[in-house]
């Protein structure tokens, strides 16, 4: 017994030992920048293929499977459903990534920021000088807000046959995960990640934590995977699982994939099971930007005339400096090419997959607020909850998860140099 725990210690140093190792010894470089210049017309082309009926369809298909928690069959087949869309629109390369949620492993740990605000607040709003970061992910909370407890009571659901779907407990035990690939034409060993987390909790249906971003990135996985679309660089689009209680399933990822980074498997093959990371974009909650709080709680019914998507990067990563520029490279994106909704910039990234991937390959998320400033100040009242649900959303609010599609399309399309044109060739 004690033999086999210290194996299992043993074994978890060397593979957190191995990729300290490699990152030590494989320090981040930056891309050389592509060979063509990416034409605002094809981009164009492509953001007038990602229609607000096809984004609300697809979130629509996954509440199929209620609040798709982790550990529970509705999980497993929303899991299935996934693969088999991604395999139905070309995209390539659909494979599974297997890891455990065990109760008796110890599940590795990233440092969170659980502090409380300064207590003793001089202001109506708990205001006093300096709030000193004291929020998630390093940020600071202004104003007023809201309580953001998870629901912890299946029967608040008055939907008797969504209670029903979402009755079964989660259990510990084996997860899986899907991905696929848009293989690039001239740099197909080198990627940028896209990701979302399938799962979700609060026994609703999950649509927008995270529905909204599982959507976005099968639609963007549909869109790239048209035949007439080709990128010089490759796209890996990834749907985490086991996002809620612990980021397991992007941890998982990191460390079965990480060393497997820019080689070519058979050799001389020309295939990258695992191309080199350039970035990694995660989406995480993106329809829902109703303003602050009220002093007496409640919160605006509207989609707010100021509504944004939220660019983030973790300025105490050790790729602070890249992530930064990545995320200013989606907002210039946006300005140029989305429809309804700008995007801003925030240098606290937290809690949600790219966290784990921070300190190794420049890392931001998309987001409908901010989340230590904004979402962890009770911005977002059906965070978690049951009401997290298809019909409590407007077209206002799904527009803003599609503006933040346009935003990742677009830049994704100048980082990878996209083509659109009819042809089974190979770019030079
Ligand atoms: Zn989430």
């Amino acid at each position: 017994m004690v033999l086999k725990k210290t194996a299992i210690f043993a074994t978890g140093l060397i593979a957190g030992a191995l990729i300290i190792f490699a990152y030590l010894f494989k320090p981040y470089t930056a891309p050389a920048a592509i060979g063509s210049e990416v034409s605002d017309a094809d981009i164009n082309t492509l953001i007038s293929r990602l229609t607000l009926a096809n984004y609300k369809g697809t979130i629509k298909g996954l509440t199929t499977f209620g609040d798709r928690r982790q550990g529970t069959k509705r999980n497993e087949d929303a899991v299935g459903w996934i693969e088999a869309q991604l395999k139905s629109y070309g995209c390539s390369d659909v494979e599974r990534l297997d890891f455990v949620n065990s109760d008796t492993a110890p599940q590795p740990k990233f440092p969170l920021s659980l502090e409380e605000l300064n207590p003793s607040g001089g202001t109506a709003t708990g205001g006093v000088i300096g709030r000193n970061g004291s929020g998630p992910g390093g940020a600071s909370q202004f104003g007023y807000s809201a309580p953001t407890d998870k629901e912890q009571d299946p029967m608040s659901q008055s939907n008797e046959a969504l209670r029903a779907l979402n009755m079964e407990p989660s259990s510990f035990g084996a997860r899986q995960e899907i991905y696929c690939t848009k293989i690039g034409t001239t740099h197909p060993d080198e990627m940028y990640i896209i990701g979302a987390h399938m799962d979700g909790i609060g026994w609703g249906e999950a649509v927008n934590d995270d529905a909204s971003g599982t959507a976005l990135v099968m639609e963007l996985a549909r869109i790239f995977s048209a035949p007439d679309v080709q990128t010089e660089r490759s796209i890996r689009f990834i749907l985490f699982n086991n996002e809620e209680a612990g980021l397991l399933g992007s941890i998982a990822y990191a460390k079965q994939r990480y060393l497997l980074q820019g080689k070519e498997e058979p050799a001389g093959s020309g295939k990258y099971p695992e191309p080199k990371w350039l970035g990694m974009i995660q989406h995480d909650m993106m329809l829902f930007d109703h303003g602050a709080p009220k002093a007496d709680g409640s919160i605006n019914k509207n989609q707010r005339a100021e509504a944004d998507v939220n660019i983030e990067f973790q300025s105490k990563s050790k790729l602070a400096k890249e992530s930064r520029e990545l995320a200013f490279l989606f907002k210039d994106a946006n300005d140029k090419f989305a429809t309804d909704y700008p995007a801003n910039v925030g240098p606290h990234m937290i809690n949600t997959d790219s966290r784990v991937f921070q300190d190794f390959v420049p890392s931001i998320s998309l987001r409908e607020n901010e989340r230590g400033a904004h979402i962890g100040a009770g911005w977002d009242p059906h965070w978690h909850q049951h009401t997290d649900m298809f019909i409590n959303f407007t077209d206002d609010d799904f527009r803003l998860g599609l503006n933040a599609g346009q935003t990742t399309l677009s830049a994704l399309s100048q980082l990878t140099g996209l083509t659109v044109k009819l042809s089974s060739k190979k770019n030079k």
